[in-house]
């Protein structure tokens, strides 16, 4: 069976064109990438690509990531400007070099040489993205991640994002890291993680989700957990926690959802089941 899963509601459109791929016995990784270009490309989706959120010196710093459940190998890109599609260059990073992450000048420059198309930093700048940096708002981030299963039993992780709108140039999240951002072993199950990449990052969320699955827990029950923990700790060791949501998938194509805040919404498909998008509960509610 194959069956998708990526976060937020704007990645409903990933969900269908990944749905397409899948439901033809296409591949993963395949399906991954080519629904979270689709977000890449839409000015709409704020945090995500062309039209994300600005660093503070009002410029788009890119980060992406991917993750082959079959090989464990990951490819990953930070801080990259002027290419609209952050995770064709992490998916080349994986496939084409030695490499686990390339960030800035360098992943540009493989990019190039790969033959990657590039459009320059101003092209992918929308007007609201201006807006936002010139009232200094610094309020936004959110990541498109996606969990899949294709029909040989193969998963993936990927994820994209703008990171945190008025972060400190240089500045990464947790969405091209792995272990926090994103994980996947094929035969196990695979999560994402959105929210503040900080707190997500110090508490490596997404590989004790899969690794609560492979000890024998349900998505549901295995995120649920990951959730609380990462919370509690941060409060336990006098922090206050931000937003931290995740998604998981297990080798079966069941799904979970978790989050710490109100308003966290996935989307999903599988055979039996339409793309629909999902809200979720919160479990704690960090603003309570
Ligand atoms: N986790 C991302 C980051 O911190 C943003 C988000 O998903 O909300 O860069």
């Amino acid at each position: 069976m194959w069956s998708f899963v990526s976060t937020w509601h704007f990645s409903a459109q990933a969900t269908q064109a990944g749905m397409e791929i899948l439901e033809k016995g296409g591949d993963a990784m395949d399906a991954a990438e080519a629904g979270i270009r689709l977000v890449e490309s839409d000015p709409e989706v704020e945090t995500v690509g062309k039209g994300g959120f600005l660093n503070a010196k009002g410029e788009l710093e890119l980060d992406a990531a991917v993750m082959d459940g079959n090989t464990l190998k990951t490819g990953a890109v930070c801080g990259v400007r002027g290419f609209e599609h952050p995770v064709t260059i992490a998916r080349a990073v994986m496939e084409r070099t030695r490499h686990n992450i390339l960030i800035g000048t360098g992943a540009e420059e493989f990019a190039r040489e790969m033959g990657i198309e590039e459009c320059g930093m101003e092209a992918l700048i929308a007007p609201n993205a201006v807006e936002v940096w010139k009232q200094n708002l610094g309020l936004g981030h959110d990541t498109i991640g996606a969990v899949v299963l294709d029909e040989t039993g193969k998963m993936v992780a990927a994820t994209s994002t703008s990171g945190a709108s008025m972060k400190v140039p240089g500045r990464v999240g947790d969405s091209p890291i792995i272990g926090s951002g994103f994980y996947v072993e094929s035969g196990v199950g695979g999560a994402v993680a959105t929210g503040l990449g900080e707190d997500i990052m110090r508490t490596c969320c997404s590989f004790r989700t899969v690794d609560l699955m492979r000890a024998g827990l349900s998505p549901q029950a295995a995120v649920e957990q990951v959730v609380r923990t990462a919370h509690e700790t941060i409060v336990k060791h006098g922090g206050k926690p931000d937003c931290i949501a995740l998604v998981c998938m297990n080798a079966q194509g069941e799904w979970g959802a978790a989050c710490n805040h109100q308003g966290f919404t996935y989307a999903c498909a599988n055979p039996d089941c339409p793309p629909k998008v999902v809200e979720v509960t919160p479990i704690i509610d960090k603003d309570a």
